[in-house]
């Protein structure tokens, strides 16, 4: 049997990892400013998640969410405690784009609605509902296309208003930071306007902290550098530190009935364990205030040149628009300097690093970015 074709491959295979590097199998070092997709955010093998996933496997790794599970309590306390949201509910699954179903769903429950309204660009998800409200028209199948979905142009104010004032929408879903689209922020005019029209018209507010969330951007959430709140914030990715675990959080005033919601994997024991110690770790490291410090630090460093003609983003979630004549610079880094970033089309390079990145690491990223652009 052959792989089915997804991912077109870098002719690399990390085989080991640990804080802001990995290595292939010929022992070559690299610099990982991509996280493995904004995953890795506490750092590759830390010492305490690795004790945390380690000795839950020793003890128990999966029982039914049929039964009780405190870990699910511990993890939904720690989470509320350290994400701003101490009243709100969680509900856990095992990727964004199922974080992103359930928030869905659950506004559609709660309001007797069927559409959802969405931004342009946006990256939800691959699957049905997710893929939906993705704005793309590559990896949207005839199968997954449909009029309960509705797209806006980002930041557009006012077709914002005027499609909630129809009340024929559920929600309006919203990426704390658009991350696949090349690093695009919601502006806060957009989003308080989004809260004040979710308000008006009996929708919900939902932001997709998929990829922006997790402390990434020196706030827990994007979202809450505007003082907005949201009803439903979906999460995955750094939650579990490459451990697989999606989560959404739920504005306690929308009621659950037994049965609305469901899964056999999500919020299992280790999945739990994997995400509790990364929240430990977040708070013990004072991660999201690194993340804030050492993502200045980058943009300072970045600001003048030449190959650079947008930077957008904040904290460790940053897109470098390229000058054009720089479209083969991210496999320069990659090959020639041995640095993962992420890309976005072309000409952006996106850096998602883990969240323990130190200042050492980003002055090697920038002198060889200034070294492949001299
Ligand atoms: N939402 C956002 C903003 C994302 O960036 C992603 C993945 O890149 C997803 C949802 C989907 O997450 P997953 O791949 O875990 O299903």
């Amino acid at each position: 049997m052959e792989l089915f074709k997804t991912y077109k491959l870098w002719p690399i295979e990390p085989v080991k990892g640990l804080g802001c590097r990995v290595w292939d199998k010929a022992g070559v070092e690299y610099l990982d400013l991509y996280g493995g997709h904004a995953v890795i955010s506490v750092g590759h093998c830390h010492p305490k998640y690795l004790a945390s996933l380690t000795s839950q496997a020793g003890k128990l790794g999966f029982y039914s969410n049929a039964v009780e599970n405190s870990l699910q309590v511990t993890l939904a306390h720690k989470l509320g405690e350290i994400c701003g949201y101490p009243d709100y509910n969680l509900f856990l699954c095992n990727s964004g784009a199922e974080a992103n179903e359930n928030a869905m769903k659950l506004a559609s429950f709660a309001t007797g609605r069927s559409k959802v309204l969405a931004c342009t660009k946006a990256f939800h998800g691959r699957t049905s509902g997710a893929v939906a409200v993705t704005d793309n028209p590559k990896i949207q199948s005839p199968f997954n296309k449909t009029p309960n979905v509705e797209f806006i142009p980002l930041n557009d104010i006012a077709s914002l208003e005027a499609k909630l004032a129809t009340k024929e929408f559920a929600a309006v879903i919203i990426e704390g930071i658009q991350g696949v689209a090349g690093i695009w922020e919601p502006t806060e005019a957009f989003l308080k306007a989004a809260r004040a029209a979710c308000e008006k018209y009996g929708s919900l507010l939902i932001m997709d902290e998929v990829q922006s969330g997790m402390g990434r951007t020196g706030f827990f959430y994007a979202h809450q550098k505007w003082g907005v709140k949201a009803d439903i914030i979906s999460m995955a990715k750094g939650l579990g530190n490459g451990f697989p675990i999606g989560a959404i959080i739920i504005n306690p005033a929308l009621e659950a009935t037994y049965g609305m919601l469901g899964t056999t994997f999500g919020g299992n024991h280790l999945a739990c364990a994997a995400a509790i110690s990364v929240l430990d770790i977040m708070k013990e490291e004072h991660l999201m205030e690194n993340a804030a410090e050492v993502g200045n630090y980058l943009m300072d460093k970045l600001k003048g040149n030449k190959a650079v003609k947008q930077l957008r983003g904040r904290g460790l979630m940053i897109g470098i628009e390229l000058s054009p004549g720089y479209e083969n610079l991210r496999d320069r880094l990659l090959f020639e300097k041995h640095i993962f970033t992420g890309g976005a089309g072309a000409n952006v390079i996106r850096l998602l690093p883990p969240l323990c990145i130190t200042k050492a690491d980003a002055d090697i990223f920038i002198k060889s970015f200034n070294e492949l652009t001299a």
